[in-house]
């Protein structure tokens, strides 16, 4: 997810990475950076797959990830966004004064969610300079996987919440535009649509081969 802030200035994005931003870039790729996948990519429409073990594979991918998300720079990050389909999120939902906070949910879950209600404007990294308000759950309970694998719940509110459920959201493949009116979705896809083609390199409308995509989404 990505988060736009405003101030004096206008608007701002969160621009904090955990590395040493005076190293060469050459470093910085070195460490594991991955391609988002961009809207209209079907990779996004993929339901993940649980996490069995936490194999040098997946760990690397979990540091990669973090790479990934403070260089966009994004607050959090699905697998399937850098085009991996595990159930695996990463959050830092750290001010840009106070010291990084990376955290990792694998497996994370919904188990419960507030009748309240509560609106926030949402961005996704895979959907770039798009945001849109979104009114979802106000307060949520996860039960999700540690880095050790261990069992956890949180009781979340406010921006973790939110950050949550719609990076629990990407785990199955669906978009924060599923929440947003059909009319404003369709006009956002087709913007996307047409500058995949414009680009030449994405293919919109080819589902990927092993898709277990949702062909409907709320
Ligand atoms: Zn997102």
């Amino acid at each position: 997810m990505r988060e736009r802030r405003e101030n004096s200035k206008g608007v701002i994005l969160r621009n904090r990475a955990p590395f040493d931003p005076a190293q060469p870039t050459a470093y910085i790729a070195a460490m594991g950076l991955r391609s988002i996948l961009i809207l209209p990519d079907q990779r996004l429409r993929l339901v993940s797959d649980p996490v069995q073990t936490l194999d040098a594979e997946t760990k690397k991918l979990i540091d990669d990830m973090f790479e990934t998300m403070y260089d966009a720079p994004g607050i959090g990050l699905a697998a399937i966004q850098v085009g991996v389909a595990k159930r695996i999120v990463t959050l830092d939902l750290a001010k840009k004064d106070e010291k990084p906070d990376p955290q990792v949910f694998i497996n994370p879950e919904l188990i419960w969610t507030s009748s309240e209600k509560a609106k926030y404007e949402e961005g996704c990294l895979s959907i770039p300079e798009y945001y849109e308000e979104v009114e979802r759950p106000a307060r949520v309970k996860v039960k999700y996987l540690d880095i050790d694998l261990k069992p956890r719940e949180v009781e979340a509110s406010g921006l973790l919440a939110t950050c949550l459920q719609h990076e629990i959201d990407h785990t199955n493949g669906v978009l924060f535009i599923d929440h947003i009116s059909k009319l404003k979705r369709d006009r956002v896809i087709k913007k996307f649509i047409k500058a995949a083609k414009q680009a030449g390199g994405a293919k919109p409308g080819h589902p990927h081969p092993a898709a277990k995509a949702r062909s409907h989404v709320v």
